[in-house]
């Protein structure tokens, strides 16, 4: 036990330890803690769907005495889990990506850990960003396949590695995220797709932070740049943009048949209940033009803020880097008195030294109020 403390005593002065929040309310923009209204600026509800109580109201109603309006499984998919929502989910899914197919997952983690350990062997090898999610990093440390981290978005260096390891391995995979989940900025999947294509990989896209947010039919960057038949699988979560529960993986019938068979993740695990499933398909079937609606404004707010404020960042995620720790936590302790709910983001999250603030913008806010919040921010932390 006492290595325990001293660790957790190690996190403690670096200003590092996690505890969990007793968060009393949400709705919509704001959130009640410690109670107090504060506006939310750290969710990943970007559509603001998640407390929308008329559509939560108006999907029971319409759905309470179906036979799939279940809250478990009560058994992995393989087994008894599985009813015919999955499947028409995963056909709606599949279609919105332009591929044969997909696979559900419990969550955005497993589903990445799962596509990155169970598809590569010893004879291949990945080719990673190093800001990837944990997610997938995880995936690599599982893999037999031998894996590179290439520096963010560093499509150089990403291809003198390819240039001197790709020979030497039987597939290969190049994996990146779309929207980067703790920077905001945005990987140049039409880069990857010629590096793919020149040097015969697989691509690999995390769509968690787009999906829903880019692209005419929300299904994120690489659709609204009409590459997804050059991208090869691709990962989709549905609880952020969705407000929903679980992820998808989208792919070839192939890759999907293999998952279903070689994937732990998959098959060892209990079926998300049906109910979510119908929750999920019915956001995006029957309130497609609303998600719509809130996705433009969220795009018009979070291109008014980049010219206002300009970062690294190309999306509604933004990332306001404070290096230290211990000055981080102070700011956001600062705008959480101002009833701004901000939360530090520190290591392991994001590399030693970039400790920050993760803005997160949703549809609701208004641009003078995430206005308002960068001058404080600028006031106490840089001015
Ligand atoms: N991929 C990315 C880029 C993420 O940011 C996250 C979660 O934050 C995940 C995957 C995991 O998704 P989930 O929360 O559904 O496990």
């Amino acid at each position: 036990m006492q290595n325990y403390v001293a660790e957790l005593q190690e996190l403690k002065r670096n200003s590092c330890f996690r505890s969990i929040k007793n968060i009393e309310e949400k709705s919509s923009k704001y959130i009640m803690f410690e109670g107090k209204k504060m506006l939310n600026f750290s969710s990943n509800d970007y559509l603001n769907i998640s407390t929308n109580r008329e559509l939560i109201l108006e999907f029971c109603e319409k759905y309470k005495n179906s036979p799939e309006f279940l809250f478990s499984s009560a058994s992995a998919r393989l087994l008894t889990g599985n009813l015919l929502c999955y499947k028409d989910f995963e056909r709606k899914i599949a279609s919105m990506f332009n591929k044969e197919s997909a696979l559900l997952f419990n969550t955005g983690y497993q589903c990445n850990q799962s596509i990155v350990s169970t598809l590569f062997t010893k004879a291949d090898c990945i080719f990673s960003d190093k800001l990837n999610h944990a997610s997938i990093v995880s995936g690599l440390k599982l893999s037999e396949a031998k894996h590179f981290r290439y520096k963010h978005n560093d499509y150089d260096m990403l291809e003198k590695m390819l240039i001197t390891h790709r020979s030497s391995y039987k597939n290969a995979i190049i994996i990146s995220e779309s929207v980067f989940s703790m920077d905001g900025d945005i990987a140049d999947i039409k880069k990857l797709v010629e590096l793919k294509k020149k040097y015969n990989c697989f691509l690999m896209i995390d769509e968690a932070h787009a999906f829903g947010v880019f692209g005419d039919n929300l299904a994120g960057v690489s659709s609204e740049l009409n590459l997804c038949d050059d991208v090869d699988i691709f990962t989709v979560t549905l609880g952020k943009s969705l407000a929903s529960v679980g992820a998808v993986a989208v792919s070839n019938n192939i890759i999907i048949d293999y998952l279903i068979n070689k994937a732990p993740g998959f098959i060892f695990s209990t079926a998300l209940p049906s109910v979510n499933v119908l929750w999920s398909m019915f956001l995006l079937e029957e309130k497609f033009d609303f998600l719509v609606k809130q996705k433009e404004k969220l795009n018009s707010l979070f291109k008014k803020v980049h010219e206002f404020y300009p970062t690294v960042s190309s999306s509604q995620i933004i990332p306001v880097i404070l290096n230290e720790a211990e000055r981080t936590k102070n700011v956001a302790n600062y705008l959480q008195n101002e009833g701004y709910y901000v939360l530090p983001i520190n290591p392991p999250t994001v590399p030693v030294g970039t400790s920050r603030l993760r803005l997160s913008l949703t549809s609701d806010i208004e641009f003078n109020e995430i206005k308002s919040l960068l001058e404080k921010v600028q006031c106490k932390a840089i001015g």
